[in-house]
């Protein structure tokens, strides 16, 4: 019998690609309503969890919204149902609708919401801005009867250890002996109790990032014919990936301020934008930061970039960027709705091969909620 999926079973999904660690301090992601028991056979992906959204995922019978922002953002000290806040809350309780929030730790993803944006621009080149988070690495390595020796290592390989940029299943494999004396109580898959045996075993030594820590050394010992798997794990003073807020990166050629402002609006299909600096000043090194990313303007001008693009600009905002003559494109911070569509295929990849089929679909209700009047 095929059972239901389940919030769980989608958390793990998205987390494997997406992780909480990489949240910033203060940020609240991950299930934030709901219970991960609840079974799911419809996402719906969200930047915002508003009133109307959740009445679209009651029409369409969602059980899970992933969403950018929280609708708890602030501690909940009251849930007043004559508030919309309460309000939402209680229509989310009554219909069982979960809802997981992937947040600061999207933004810095690979693959989230900056490196989504520094592609829609096409940018080359493309590096960090603000580093908040460094992978840790681990030396992982197990020894193996020689032959179980394949089916131990792509299991670890297929569970993520051994990526090496773009290798997969990076290994060293050094053959020798083993040996062992199984005591009274032992259930010895080679040799007998009372008696030492030496087996040739090989030594399987990879790489493994942190966050793939726990599912490699399942997947391990899953595959591994002993009763006791030996293993030694060694943390390393080699940096793995680093992450951050913002990206840098260069435009396939010089433009005017004004062109990289219509590219942007047409690109992010947006209906308007606001814009400091001169029209006609070339600008060829950018910054994006989707949201607001006001606070990383004067680290972006240091690091010699022409103009940044980002949302929430303000007023003060914006004269600092003036007095400097430097150019800042404040796009709105509705443009992180980017996230659905790279939400939605990469949950629908994952599952496409699943027995159960999983419908993911994207808001089509929420708005902006502001407008333009030109
Ligand atoms: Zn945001």
């Amino acid at each position: 019998m095929i059972s239901l999926k389940t919030v769980e079973d989608i958390i793990k999904s998205l987390e494997a690609w997406i992780s909480p660690a990489w949240a910033m301090a203060q940020d609240r992601v991950g299930l934030i309503i709901g219970s991960p028991e609840q079974p799911v056979d419809h996402v719906m992906i969200a930047l915002d969890v508003t009133e109307d959204v959740v009445r679209e995922a009651i029409e369409k019978n969602v059980q899970l919204i992933v969403a950018h922002h929280s609708p708890l953002f602030h501690p909940a000290t009251h849930i007043l149902t004559h508030t919309p806040e309460g309000r939402l809350t209680k229509m989310l309780l009554a219909h069982d609708i979960a809802v997981y929030v992937m947040h600061t730790n999207f933004d810095v993803a690979p693959g989230g919401m900056n490196d989504l944006l520094a592609a829609r621009l096409e940018l080359q080149n493309v590096q960090v801005l603000e580093e908040t988070w460094r992978e840790k690495l681990y030396k992982l390595s197990v020894f193996v009867p020689l032959e179980a020796r394949d089916r131990v290592f792509m299991a670890m390989g297929n569970a993520g250890a051994g990526h090496l940029g773009h290798y997969s299943h990076c290994t060293f494999q050094s053959e020798g002996t083993g040996t062992f004396w199984p005591r009274d109580g032992a259930m010895p898959a080679i040799g007998t109790v009372g008696e030492l045996t030496r087996v040739s075993e090989v030594r399987i030594e990879t790489i493994v990032p942190e966050q793939r820590l726990q599912t490699v050394i399942e997947a391990m010992i899953a595959q591994h014919p002993y009763e006791e798997v030996a293993y030694d794990l060694y943390p390393l003073a080699n940096s793995g990936a680093v992450l951050g807020l913002g990206r840098i990166g260069e435009l396939q050629q010089d433009m005017t301020l004004l062109e990289l402002a219509e590219m942007v609006k047409t690109r992010l299909h947006l209906k308007g934008l606001r814009m400091v600096g001169q029209p006609e000043q070339m600008v060829r090194r950018v910054a994006v930061l989707g949201g607001s990313g006001a606070k990383y303007m004067e680290k972006a001008w240091r690091k010699g970039v022409d103009v940044m693009i980002t949302g929430d600009v303000d007023y003060h905002d914006a004269m600092w960027a003036s007095a400097r003559s430097w150019a800042v494109i404040d796009a709105g911070h509705h443009l992180e709705r980017i996230m659905k569509e790279s939400v939605r295929s990469y949950l629908e990849n994952v599952y496409r091969s699943s027995e159960q089929s999983l419908l993911v679909s994207v808001s089509e209700r929420e708005q902006d909620p502001f407008h333009f009047v030109l």
